[in-house]
């Protein structure tokens, strides 16, 4: 008989919490999990799964705008936001009721209630119960960060914007990162009328320079108004209820909703992890190991509480890799080069690697390979949006340090281009292998 209630006691049904108990679990080990919001944690309820479908959602409207082209007459359209929500709403219910199915056929115990750490191998419940557990994995992801500033209050994020009751007419978006350019995109599709406050005139700070310029020139040509140098000095409510947001430098901007999108922070206040001697970064992150361990030796943390690389497919990787190293007896750690990531903006962009900059100040001389080209599909379309793809490689080795591009289903391309960076291949290796066309894919085996 084990001293402790659990082997395991996770905190955090998300991604990468359901995973690690689910491998855990298969692994032999006594598992329980703790959830005070929903199972399926922010990818699935509130982030890249209903996103991702509300851009399903935009792109339809984007080609219903062109119909006419294809031969289509259709009368009497219009736009309906809450069937779209709901919709897409029903399909996160259906998701999460699929990742509790995997807990319980894996025997997970499941505690519907916010759990905090009491001592290294103790953990508290809301309801006032404790139990034990041989090792706690934290994994509770992060939060929105709202900057403070008078009628942040009427300001939403993220969280809400899933769930509004109306459909803004006129939209305004802070931030200049993931979020604000996928929402920007989504609503502006949408008919919306979208204005985006950036503090600086760099957006998608991690991205390739020449491919953010090409997507921010894009969002100006559908509309979306960029207000770059400016930030958000305060938000007021109006008798007609309507929202000023003044920036300082120029008349107020009206809207319906703000929509806050600077960042998020990772969820470590009240955890009681000073209680476990559980050291944070000066950001507030879980400070952990190349094993996810924390600097209490019974408590682990993965994912956007660690504050490594915000993205699920990694928090995934390291759930995963916590089970097997943990209980299934084999150590092993994530390896983060060439992560590839996409913005899913419209068009999207996407990247792995180095950008242009990154790679020059790091390598010195390189060669950068280009493809401008229109698209095929955008043939259909008013808009003359063109597609741009870069590769950059050592001008010695011709290795590939980056792959980036802008274009109709760049993610969906750049998974595989990433293969290829991973498996350390030069440029030759491309130029080798026959064009596959008519296809957008087919300008990476051709550039010049
Ligand atoms: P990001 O880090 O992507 O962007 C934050 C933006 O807000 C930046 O433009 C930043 O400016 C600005 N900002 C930060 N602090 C302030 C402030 N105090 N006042 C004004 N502006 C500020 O964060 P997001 O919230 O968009 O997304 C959070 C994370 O979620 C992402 O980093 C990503 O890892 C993940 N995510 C991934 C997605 C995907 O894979 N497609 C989609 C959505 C989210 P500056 O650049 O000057 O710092």
């Amino acid at each position: 008989m084990s001293e402790f209630d659990y082997d395991l006691f996770v905190i955090g049904a998300g991604s990468g919490g359901v995973r690690a108990a689910r491998i855990s679990a298969s692994h032999g080990a006594k598992v329980a999990i703790a959830e005070e919001h929903r199972v399926g944690g922010t990818c699935v309820i509130r982030g890249c799964v209903p996103k991702k479908m509300l851009v399903y959602g935009s792109m339809f409207a984007e080609e219903l705008g062109h119909a006419d082209n294809y031969g289509w007459t259709i009368e009497g359209k219009s736009f309906d936001w809450p069937t779209l929500r709901d919709f897409v709403n029903g399909d996160v219910d259906r998701l999460e009721g699929l990742y509790g199915k995997t807990l319980e056929s894996h025997e997970v115990e499941l505690y519907a209630e916010r759990a905090t750490i009491a001592g290294p191998n103790t953990v508290k419940l809301a309801s006032g119960k404790e139990v034990t557990a041989k090792h706690i994995l934290v994994a509770v992801g992060a939060w929105p960060l709202k900057p403070d500033f008078p009628g942040s209050d009427l300001c939403i994020t993220s969280n809400e914007i899933f769930h509004l009751e109306k459909q803004p007419e006129c939209l305004v978006v802070q931030g200049g990162g993931y979020i604000a350019m996928e929402f920007a995109a989504i609503f502006n599709a949408l008919g919306s009328e979208v204005a985006v406050v950036n503090r600086s005139d760099r957006l998608l700070r991690s991205y390739d320079i020449q491919i953010v310029e090409r997507m921010l020139h894009i969002a100006m040509e559908r509309g979306i108004d960029f207000h770059l140098n400016s930030t958000i000095e305060k938000v007021e409510k109006t008798d007609e209820g309507c929202l000023m947001v003044h920036t300082g430098s120029e008349n107020p901007i009206r809207a319906d909703q703000v929509l806050i999108a600077t960042g998020r922070k990772p969820k470590t206040d009240g955890l009681g992890l000073e209680n476990a001697g559980v050291e944070l970064d000066d950001k507030g992150a879980i400070k952990v190991d190349e094993y996810n361990r924390t600097s209490c030796p019974s408590i682990y943390a993965v994912g956007d509480v660690t504050d490594r690389v915000q993205l699920t497919p990694v928090a995934i990787r390291e759930g995963h890799a916590f089970a097997d190293t943990v209980f299934g007896d084999n150590p092993r750690t994530v390896n983060y080069d060439h992560i590839p990531s996409a913005v899913f903006s419209q068009p999207p962009l996407a990247g792995v690697g180095l950008t242009e900059q990154e790679a020059r100040s790091t390598y010195g001389n390189v060669k950068v390979y280009s493809s401008d080209f229109r698209p095929m599909k955008n043939i259909f379309s008013p808009h003359a949006e063109r597609g741009l793809y870069k590769m950059i490689v050592d001008e010695t080795s011709e290795k590939i340090l980056g792959i980036h591009m802008i274009g109709p289903e760049s993610p969906e391309i750049m998974q595989v281009a990433a293969v290829a960076l991973k498996a350390g291949l030069t440029k030759q290796a491309f130029d080798d292998t026959v064009a596959l066309h008519p296809s957008m894919a087919e300008e990476l085996v051709l550039l010049k």
